[in-house]
């Protein structure tokens, strides 16, 4: 195997800068697990084996270290997406392709998207619409934003235009608010297992990190539930990291939770803004998937909802049409925040996340429609994503394996423990690689800092008969059935830890 010269190995992690990388070595990079430092601590001898030895050096010659930073999470993070779109699935032209149940999006209601899409009222070009604007988003958008959030998340009282600023979408809005409410190396707590992506979000332009509240599938003590968020380990985890000598600003609440589709009781987010606002820290609460709760018993709660904010100046919201509206492509996603420091600093970087005007008159004519939303799109959205997740579930108990899941997001959190013999992520990564050998991909429990190995994420947002093949290509490996190879090949031990958007 090919070992880089330890200076070359070492250069990338200089990128971060003397805040958060002064020790690598010692416990404070290892320990916290801030995202950066410790992905390239532990992972970059990894990359050491994989491809020409030139290709590292020869990209130091051309990039920064902090882009050679930025090249190595991609480089990285992408080998199932890769590997996956060189051998898509398609039943008439490659029936043997990879079926994709690892990206969170949701491929049931194009037709009813596209119909709306495409009428008449979305095709408006005037002069304002092709010119420089307030950067914050138009205010005819920021009108509708404000309506639609106060209708959806049912606040008290009507939410204000003037809190609103729309970008394209909920990744760059999570690199935005980093980079204005933190130094370099300072972090956000965040529960794991969490959406991965949200490491590189914080942490490629603006160099923050994020310190883990690790939550366990055991139910001891007072929780109620697996994996579940309480304010003592809350208490813990930031204790953990000023010990270590890590700044925290604040924390990251994803509700519907992305991949555990857990949903947060307004009691339970009380408790945890005030936890906030104890400590001073800002939180950031992405509810990019509150419109997608297809089950009528699960009563999830906006945090828009709550009578009274703990600390307005320091909650933030996050909501985007990616997830709830099934264009992941279109890219729209809007902040609301009472803190105009906040909302200004953001829409100054909006200068690069800013949305064309075409896009921002669609968008306030779609989230305008409430009747459409209201009787055709959410009622058989939800009739659909349930058929998929009662399809997936049902698959599941068939086969005897355990999940969790609650009736919202995309994903069933699937507890493939009993497969892993010795329990460790590198059986973890083993059964992945069958799964993708088998032709079906899927997401692993590691890409989202999950503390126990043997974790997945099964995507069923899609349509049934895809489902029917992804399951049965998981049955086979399950089964022992699948014509792969136990070890993993030399040309792919570099970690795909990007299975997880
Ligand atoms: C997909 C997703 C987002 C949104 O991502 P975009 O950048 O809008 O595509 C945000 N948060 C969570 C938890 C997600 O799963």
């Amino acid at each position: 195997m090919f070992t880089l010269p330890q200076k070359d190995f070492r250069a990338p992690t200089t990128c971060l800068g003397p805040t958060c990388m002064q020790d690598l070595g010692s416990s404070h990079g290892e320990d916290l697990e801030g995202e950066c430092s410790r992905k390239l601590d532990q992972k970059l001898p990894e990359l050491r084996g994989v491809g020409d030895p030139a290709m590292i050096s020869s990209d130091t010659s051309y990039l920064s270290s902090r882009g050679r930073m930025i090249k190595w999470f991609w480089d990285s993070a992408e080998e199932g997406y890769r590997t996956y779109h060189m051998d898509e699935y398609d039943e008439d032209k490659n029936p043997s392709g990879i079926i994709n149940l690892g990206t969170s999006e949701n491929k049931l209601c194009f037709d009813l998207l596209s119909w709306r899409l495409s009428q008449r009222d979305m095709q408006r070009v005037e002069p304002s619409l092709l010119q420089y604007a307030d950067w914050r988003g138009h205010l005819f958008l920021r009108e509708e934003v404000a309506k639609f959030l106060s209708f959806y998340c049912k606040s008290p009282v009507p939410l204000r235009p003037e809190n609103v600023v729309v970008l394209n979408g909920g990744a760059s809005l999570f690199s935005a608010l980093a980079t204005v409410l933190c130094e370099a190396g300072e972090a956000f707590l965040i529960p794991t297992p969490y959406y991965g992506a949200i490491t590189q979000h914080v942490c490629l332009y603006g160099n923050i990190r994020l310190a883990y509240v690790y939550l366990d599938s055991e139910v001891t003590g007072l929780d109620t539930r697996p994996f579940q968020l309480t304010v003592e380990k809350l208490e813990m985890a930031l204790r953990e990291a000023h010990s270590e000598g890590v700044k925290v600003k604040g924390l990251i609440l994803i509700s519907p939770q992305n991949p555990l589709g857990d949903v947060y009781s307004p009691e339970e987010l009380q408790e945890y803004l005030v936890f906030a606002k104890r400590h001073r820290l800002h939180v950031i609460v992405d509810e990019v998937y509150m419109l997608s709760v297809f089950e009528k018993s699960v009563g999830y709660r906006s945090v828009l909802s709550l009578e009274r904010l703990p600390d307005p100046q320091r909650t933030h919201v996050m909501w985007a049409t990616s997830k709830d509206f099934g264009m992941s492509g279109l890219r729209f996603g809007t902040l609301y925040t009472e803190n105009q420091d906040v909302a200004t600093a953001v829409a100054s970087l909006c200068r690069y996340h800013g949305l064309s005007g075409l896009v921002q008159y669609q968008m306030a004519q779609l989230l305008r429609d409430r009747d459409w939303i209201n009787q055709v799109y959410l009622p058989e959205n939800h009739a659909r994503l349930k058929a998929a997740h009662t399809y997936v579930s049902e698959e599941l108990r068939a086969l005897g394996i355990p999940f969790l899941s609650r009736g919202a997001g995309f994903f069933i959190w699937v507890d493939l423990r009993k497969y892993l013999p010795k329990g460790t992520f590198e059986e973890e990564m083993l059964l992945w690689r069958r799964f993708l050998d088998n032709k079906v991909l899927l997401s692993f429990g590691k890409a989202f800092e999950c503390k126990e190995p043997g974790w997945f994420r099964f995507v069923f947002s899609d349509q049934v008969h895809r489902l029917c093949l992804g399951m049965q290509r998981v049955q086979q490996v399950l089964a022992g059935k699948s014509q792969v190879a136990e070890d993993p090949r030399p040309s792919q031990s570099q970690e795909p830890s990007d299975q997880r958007r």
